[in-house]
């Protein structure tokens, strides 16, 4: 993929709207070449940045006020000054119902995207055969594995006696970030858990969903945010998500 390949997909990318065969593409030319990396980097912290709470302005106070005292001074006219009184509130309703539907769009869509890259990322390991970067049983082998790798250190857990074996880590990249992958397997099937530092401090309870035929569960706990995915059926793989919390 040439540069200019990549830019007439950049957005489709963004949007989680290429096909896995093209994404793998896009990707890998983010991995060769630094100058669109970088610029790919900035538009992804601009949709985050668009994205976020802090584009919330609430209105000054005193506002409905003076427009009221405008439209008197400026009318004169009892008949629009009746008409104005009851447009103002619903104007301004109006607009609150628009910011909460765009805020609450946002945050699901957020997740959304969160979800397909972790599906994705499950997906591509499987496929390209390249599910561990450290492959060891040992969580002590595991863990310090990360350190340099990563600007936080992951938890990892031993689960054998739960009959989930730690097969290995790797790096992968979600939500635009450096991200530890945890693999374990059950029986034939392998788990991926993604972990990175939460955005927020408070701890949310494992909510799960099915994507593309694989489940997911999602939690954030002690900090960090977690995602599991896999083929395994979601029982299991709540109790296992249970077993890594305890
Ligand atoms: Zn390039």
């Amino acid at each position: 993929m040439s540069c200019q390949e990549l830019q007439t997909m950049r957005d489709a990318y963004l949007d989680g709207e290429l096909d896995l065969a093209h994404s793998l593409e896009f990707e890998k030319h983010l991995r060769e070449c630094a100058s669109c990396a970088r610029s790919h980097d900035e538009l992804r912290s601009l949709q985050m940045a668009m994205r976020s709470d802090t584009l919330r302005f609430p209105l000054p106070p005193g506002l409905e006020r003076r427009v009221r005292s405008a439209v008197r001074d400026e009318s004169g006219v009892a008949s629009r000054l009746f008409r104005w009184r009851w447009l103002i509130p619903s104007v301004s309703l109006g607009l609150v119902a628009i910011i909460v539907a765009g805020l609450l769009f946002s945050r699901t869509s957020t997740d959304d995207l969160v979800a397909s890259e972790v599906v994705a990322g499950h997906v591509r390991s499987l496929m390209a055969g390249h599910l561990t970067d450290v492959a060891s049983t040992d969580q002590h082998t595991v863990k310090p594995w990360f350190d340099g790798k990563l600007d936080f250190s992951p938890p990892v857990k031993d689960l054998a006696q739960q009959g989930f074996e730690l097969i290995g880590g790797r790096l992968d990249y979600i939500a635009n970030r450096p991200v530890a992958a945890l693999v374990y397997q059950r029986r034939k099937h392998f788990v991926n858990v993604f972990i990175w530092p939460a955005s927020t401090a408070s701890d949310t309870k494992p909510t799960a969903q099915v994507r593309q035929g694989y489940n997911l569960i999602h939690w954030t706990s002690s900090g960090m945010t977690y995602w599991m995915v896999s083929d395994l059926n979601l029982a299991e793989l709540q109790q296992f998500a249970q077993d890594l919390i305890a």
